[in-house]
C-alpha cells in the first residue's frame, strides 16, 4: 500500500519490510524545548529555548512529543490506520511513538484523546486507544479512558484556530476526577495539528487535579514554510526537556 510493489509473503500489514522503516523521526534546527514546536529560527524563543506559547502557560501541557510530520509515508500509513482499516498498523505505528519520549519520562497513567462513540462505531476501533496500547506494555502504566467525548465535533481540517477553539469547548468531559487527580498523565492523540484538542483536554486534565500533562503524537503538522525549511539533525527525544 506505500511503494505499490506486490507482496511475495503472506503478511498482516500491507507494506513490504523497505516501507515499514520509510516513516522519518522529526528533524528540525531550531525548536521549543517543551512543545517541541520547530521553527525557522532561534528568535521565538526565549534564553531557555521555550516558545512564547509555552511561556504563557495556555497549552496547559508540560511537553509534547510527536514522532514525525504529518507528511509523506508516515501520512500514508496514519491513513492507512485510520481510513482504510488497517488496525495491524497500531503495533508498529505505536512502537514509533515510543521512539519519541525520553527514556527517563515518568508518567502514572495513559490517557488517550477519544474517540465519540458514534465514530468509533462507524470505524469499529478507536484508534488512539489503539496506539495507546504499546505504550502501555513499555511504560508499565495503565491506559485510562479518563476522558470521554460528550458530544460529536466535525472534521476540522478546514476550520480556523478559533473556530476549532469554539467547537471543542465542551466537547470532552472528563470521567471522574478520582481518575486523574495527583496523577502525572501521558495524553495520547493520534496527530498534533493546531494543538485544541491535546490543549481543552489538558486543561480539562488540570482541573481534575493532574499533576502533569505530558502530550504524545504519533505526528504533527509542520507549519514552517517549506522553503526555510532546513532539517540538519534529528531531534534528540531527551532535549534537554527534562
Ligand atoms: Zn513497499
Ligand atoms: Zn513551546
Amino acid at each position: 500500500m506505500l511503494c505499490g510493489e506486490i507482496l511475495r509473503h503472506a503478511r498482516r500489514l500491507p507494506y513490504c519490510e523497505p516501507c515499514l522503516h520509510k516513516a522519518e523521526a522529526m528533524s528540525a534546527e531550531h525548536f521549543c524545548l517543551r512543545c517541541r514546536t520547530p521553527f525557522l529560527s532561534d528568535a521565538p524563543l526565549d534564553h531557555q529555548g521555550v516558545c512564547r506559547r509555552c511561556r504563557s502557560g495556555l497549552t496547559g501541557y508540560d511537553y509534547a512529543y510527536s514522532y514525525g510530520y504529518y507528511e509523506g509515508p508516515l501520512r500514508k500509513m496514519i491513513h492507512h490506520f485510520k481510513y482504510a482499516g488497517v488496525e495491524v498498523l497500531a503495533g508498529p505505528l505505536g512502537a514509533l511513538m515510543v521512539q519519541a519520549l525520553p527514556l527517563d519520562l515518568q508518567v502514572d497513567i495513559i490517557v488517550p484523546v477519544p474517540l465519540h462513540w458514534r465514530r468509533r462505531l462507524w470505524r469499529g476501533f478507536d484508534q488512539c486507544e489503539l496506539l495507546a496500547r504499546p505504550l502501555e506494555s513499555r511504560l508499565r502504566v495503565p491506559v485510562v479512558r479518563a476522558i470521554r467525548k460528550s458530544r460529536h465535533t466535525e472534521t476540522q481540517a478546514s476550520s480556523t484556530p478559533a473556530q476549532r477553539r469554539s467547537n471543542l469547548t465542551g466537547a470532552f468531559v472528563l470521567a471522574g476526577k478520582e481518575f486523574v487527580e495527583g496523577k502525572r498523565v501521558l495524553l495520547v492523540d493520534d496527530v498534533l495539528t493546531t494543538g485544541a484538542t491535546v490543549t481543552t483536554c489538558s486543561a480539562l486534565l488540570r482541573r481534575g487535579g493532574a499533576k502533569s500533562v505530558t502530550v504524545l503524537t504519533l505526528a504533527r503538522v509542520d507549519r514552517r514554510p517549506a522553503e526555510g525549511r532546513v532539517a540538519l539533525t534529528a531531534l534528540p527525544a531527551t532535549g534537554g526537556a527534562r
